[in-house]
């Protein structure tokens, strides 16, 4: 564009290299013409006039862009050129003068003035052109920017800038057309003057003049076109711009719409509003009968509690009612074995009035017969009056029966009877082959023991009857089971909890029944070794299998509490049993499912046979689908397998894959009917093993087990529960009466019983000593807690009884540790604020010697738990003389009879109860309690009294235990031998 912006318009040559004669002879005519400002006013007329370009505009086809070539000079078949010399005025005065003669200058000087002039009209013109399709491009870009104008400030702006440019290209064109004018005033004045020499001037200024024109405009065209470039561009961005605010419009109405919703949510609001008066005052008037309806509620409440106790009471005078239909049906039970008895006689009786009539047709018959046939119907005779006599004899052995008169020479038929019974026992499968043989034997004998057994058992059923001819069997080889319990804890040499008390005290108890009981344990670094008697190490080492390979084991003996125990000492690098602790430990999984291993694998290698084996809780359960899926078939096969759960809250889980370890099958036990955990279900779960894979399932109290059946108390297991709850039982815990005897107790200052509770007084001033407590009040009453302190045992409730106790002019003495840290740090707090205190001491620490002397200090016990499997402490300190006060739950439940309870006969109360775990409930209990003491201090002496007179030993527990031993071993022997 700027090569054109230099080309010469008369000659069409480029100005750049080279002069050419139409410069030359400019340059010459421009120094005889003086450049005055008169000159360049006439420089407009060259500017075509706006009505011109209308008429150009109509007819030209060329396209309106101002880079179009310029025609070049002299052309002859440019219409539009000839168009606009034939339009104009001027060319045909120019052709008029053309033909006149010049006076002055000579004719081809005129010829080449004309020439140029021509040219420089033709080069105007197109000029023009160029302009007028620029200024029709601009025109079209203003049309386009008006419509953008009102969007677009700062384009205004420019357009504005734009504008003021046209301006002054208009002002130019005025004053071409100024010059035009005066070029054809310069003509005609020629024409008048035929002055040549002036004409030649005139035209010389004209033709400088309107190149200075020309030029300028060029340059004005070009910044015009570069404007119009640059504003196509700004235009370009701001179409994009545009789409954007077009998308800024949708998102508007988007926005609108969503401002429409506002409002009339807002109007539905404020119409909610305008009624809102009337609903203040309707709330008010519910409010007034929510109040009354709470009152009503809570009268309700009282009702419900009492309808509640009423409902306790209902329980236990239905549970009376139920031990006593026991007895009931257990009673028609032998009537009607009686019954069966007198019926089988009464069967014999007319099987032989059959026989007989059977034999009055044959000796019918046999009259008909020759005499050989009538002497041997004759001995048949005999012989079925022999069988007569037999029948005689056992009516009459049957009423000697009935008259409990010893039975001495029994006929055969007696014995034959014996015999048939026996094998159809075998045949049934309800007892071994080798059983059968065993008790045959003893038939063919005579032996007086088990005739002595059928006799006796005439009232049983035919389980009992059985279960009593194979204790004749088992006490034919052995004086009685042998039960072997393998654990975690035992008391006193390892204990944490309850489960130690109970594999001690249950042990202890079976072994006086003439059992042989054995118990293995881990052997802990933190044992109370100086608690085991004569402890050594046996020279054998058991290998074991874990984690894929064999690891050594070192077996040590001794005894506790006068039972043999075995320590296994595993020898793995992980030290399993020597972590200074008996439980929390990260790989509490591996350490206890490596000891249930090799607890097996020692019982198999040291060729044990035991009955039963007992296992408990999660640590060692997983003996049960051991025994099953690992020992059984390596020759460990004489037992039964008991599990006792003492706590449903801990049940060992662990990812599936960590049964590998211990040899167990993951992908055979990781199944909802196996060990799979009933609500994770890539983790198996060592409690349900225990249940799924034993022969016998208990629990610690039978409160307890109803609880763990429910949703809140099964800890997830309720359904295992219930789909064998055939095999599942709660047996009440007792305590070992020997180490928990205030009479021998070792640890106390004073031994003391019932009779003589002086003894108990000293402990407590003793205890009150030691603990820096005040001694000013005797009668001050001491309530006493020693417990875990988990959330189990209902840490909120025991931190307000600390309190209230204070309130109520008691003392109070906390012994416990807790493995929970916050629970621990908070009862430290407590512990220091009372630090000095005359009448609370908080002691956090597991103290075995001290638990006994707060026992016997104490006047009450308060055990607040929130769920309580069974509870010893609770008989504990009944033996030691300190009332219970308890929640109603689990063996609580079970052990503690509250003593303003009507529906508990007088001789079962022996505590303080109360249901809801809230302050309220165990603010009643206490206060009952204490003012009891205080005020009426001969019925607390006789509570006292009756409380440390209860039986809580383990014999009755021991009884049922032994029982459900039995059962299982007489049920696991027929069914292995059959
Ligand atoms: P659990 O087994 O749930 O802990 P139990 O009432 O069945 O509760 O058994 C608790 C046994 O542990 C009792 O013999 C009790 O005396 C004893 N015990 C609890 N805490 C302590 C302690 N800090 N120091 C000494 N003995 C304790």
């Amino acid at each position: 564009m700027a090569s054109k912006l230099t080309t010469c318009f008369v000659c069409w040559n480029l100005s750049t290299g080279f002069d050419c004669n139409h410069h030359r002879n400019n340059r010459a005519m421009r120094s005889t013409f003086p450049p005055s400002s008169k000159l360049r006013r006439h420089r407009s007329t060259i500017i075509i006039s706006s009505q011109q370009k209308r008429q150009y505009n109509k007819k030209s086809s060329r396209p309106s862009s101002i880079d179009g070539p310029l025609n070049p000079p002299n052309s002859n078949d440019d219409d539009s050129l000839h168009n606009f010399n034939n339009n104009s005025s001027s060319p045909s005065a120019l052709n008029v003068n053309r033909t006149e003669p010049a006076e002055q200058l000579s004719d081809g000087q005129l010829e080449d003035l004309l020439a140029m002039i021509k040219n420089a009209e033709k080069n105007i013109l197109l000029i023009n052109q160029a302009r007028v399709r620029a200024l029709e491009d601009l025109q079209k870009i203003l049309s386009e920017k008006k419509v953008l104008q009102a969007e677009i400030n700062v384009l205004e702006m420019r357009l504005a800038e734009t504008d003021a440019r046209i301006e002054v290209a208009d002002q130019e064109k005025t004053r071409v057309e100024l010059l035009e004018g005066q070029l054809e005033k310069l003509h005609s004045e020629l024409a008048q003057k035929g002055s040549d020499a002036e004409l030649h001037d005139i035209q010389t200024g004209v033709l400088s003049d309107a190149n200075d024109t020309i030029s300028s405009l060029t340059v004005e065209l070009n910044s015009i076109r570069e404007e119009n470039a640059s504003l196509k561009n700004e235009i370009e961005s701001f179409k994009t711009q545009l789409n954007d605010v077009k998308n800024n419009d949708e998102r508007l109405v988007v926005l609108e719409k969503e401002r429409l919703f506002l409002e009339s949510a807002l109007k539905d609001l404020e119409s909610k509003l305008s009624i809102s008066p009337e609903a203040v005052s309707e709330l008010s008037t519910l409010k007034v009968e929510c109040k009354y309806l709470s009152d009503k509620v809570e009268n309700l409440q009282l009702l419900l509690d009492k309808a509640t106790k009423q409902a306790d009471q209902a329980v236990i005078v239905l549970q009376q009612n139920q031990d006593l239909q026991r007895e009931v049906d257990k009673l028609e039970a032998t009537l009607e074995e009686a019954n069966i008895y007198k019926l089988s006689s009464d069967k014999l009786q007319k099987d032989n009035e059959l026989m007989q009539q059977k034999i009055k047709l044959l000796e019918n018959s046999l009259e008909k017969s020759d005499e050989d046939i009538n002497s041997y119907v004759q001995l048949y005779q005999q012989s079925v009056n022999e069988f007569q006599d037999t029948l005689n004899i056992l009516q009459k052995g049957s009423k000697k029966k009935t008259l409990d008169e010893p039975v001495e020479d029994m006929p055969w038929e007696f014995w034959s009877q014996l015999l048939l019974l026996i094998d159809g026992w075998a045949l049934e499968k309800k007892i071994s082959v080798d059983d059968a043989k065993l008790l045959r034997e003893k038939v063919w004998k005579k032996d007086k023991s088990i005739s002595d057994i059928y006799l006796a058992c005439k009232g049983q059923n035919e389980d009992e009857a059985i279960s009593s001819f194979l204790g004749l069997t088992s006490s034919a080889t052995s004086p009685g089971l042998h039960v072997i319990h393998i654990a975690a804890e035992m008391a006193p040499v390892a204990k944490v909890g309850g489960l130690g008390d109970v594999v001690c005290g249950l042990s202890k108890a079976l072994q006086k029944k003439g059992h042989l009981v054995e118990i293995v344990l881990p052997k802990y670094d933190c044992m109370q070794y100086d608690r085991i008697g004569d402890i050594r190490a046996l020279d054998v080492v058991i290998e074991s299998y874990f984690d894929g390979q064999l690891f050594k084991n070192k077996i040590w003996v001794g005894t506790v509490e006068g039972l043999p125990v075995y320590f296994i000492e595993p020898h793995h690098p992980d030290k399993f049993f020597w972590r200074g602790d008996f439980y929390g430990e990260r790989d509490d999984f591996r350490r206890f499912s490596y000891f249930s291993r090799v607890a097996l694998e020692f019982l198999l290698q040291a060729g044990k046979k035991p009955d039963i084996i007992h296992c408990h809780d999660w640590q060692t359960a997983f003996i049960a689908p051991l025994y099953w899926d690992v020992y059984v078939p390596k020759g460990l096969n004489s037992a039964r397998i008991c599990f006792t759960c003492h706590n449903f809250e801990y049940q060992g889980t662990a990812p599936a894959s960590e049964l590998e370890s211990c040899g167990l099958d993951s992908h055979h036990l990781n199944r909802p009917d196996r060990m799979q955990d009933n609500s994770a279900h890539n983790r198996v779960n060592s409690v349900k093993g225990g249940v799924v894979y034993s022969n016998i399932v208990t629990t610690v109290s039978p409160t307890y087990a109803q609880e763990v059946r429910t949703a809140e108390g099964g800890k997830g297991l309720q359904s295992t529960l219930s789909t064998h709850s055939k095999k599942f039982i709660g047996v009440l815990n007792g305590i070992d009466t020997d180490i928990w005897n205030p009479a021998t107790d070792p640890f106390l200052d004073v031994q003391y019983n019932a009779n003589d509770l002086q003894g108990k007084s000293e402990n407590k001033e003793a205890l009150r000593r030691k603990l820096g407590l005040s001694s000013e009040d005797v009668k001050r009453p001491l309530v006493g807690c020693i417990t875990r302190l988990v959330p189990q045992k209902g840490v909120h409730l025991i931190r307000h009884a600390i309190y209230l106790t204070l309130e109520l002019g008691g003392q109070f003495v906390l012994l416990g540790s807790s493995p929970v840290p916050h629970i621990q740090r908070e009862f430290e707090g407590i512990a220091n604020h009372f630090k000095n205190h005359d009448h609370i001491r908080l002691i956090l620490k597991y103290d075995e010697s001290l638990s006994h002397t707060i026992y016997a200090a104490s006047d009450m016990f308060i055990i607040p738990s929130i769920f309580e499997p069974c509870g010893l402490t609770q008989m504990i300190s009944m033996r030691y003389g300190a009332v219970p006060i308890v929640r109603k739950t689990g063996g609580l439940n079970d052990s503690v009879f509250d003593i303003d309870d009507d529906t508990i006969p007088s001789q079962f109360q022996n505590g303080f109860t109360f249901l809801n775990a809230d302050e309220k409930g165990i603010n009643g209990a206490l206060v009952r309690a204490i003012n009891l003491y205080q005020n009426d201090p001969e019925s607390w002496k006789q509570l006292v009294q009756k409380d440390m007179n209860i039986d809580f030993s383990w014999d009755s527990s021991a009884a049922q235990y032994e029982e459900l031993y039995l059962k299982s071993v007489t049920r696991g022997r027929a069914t292995k031998r059959a």
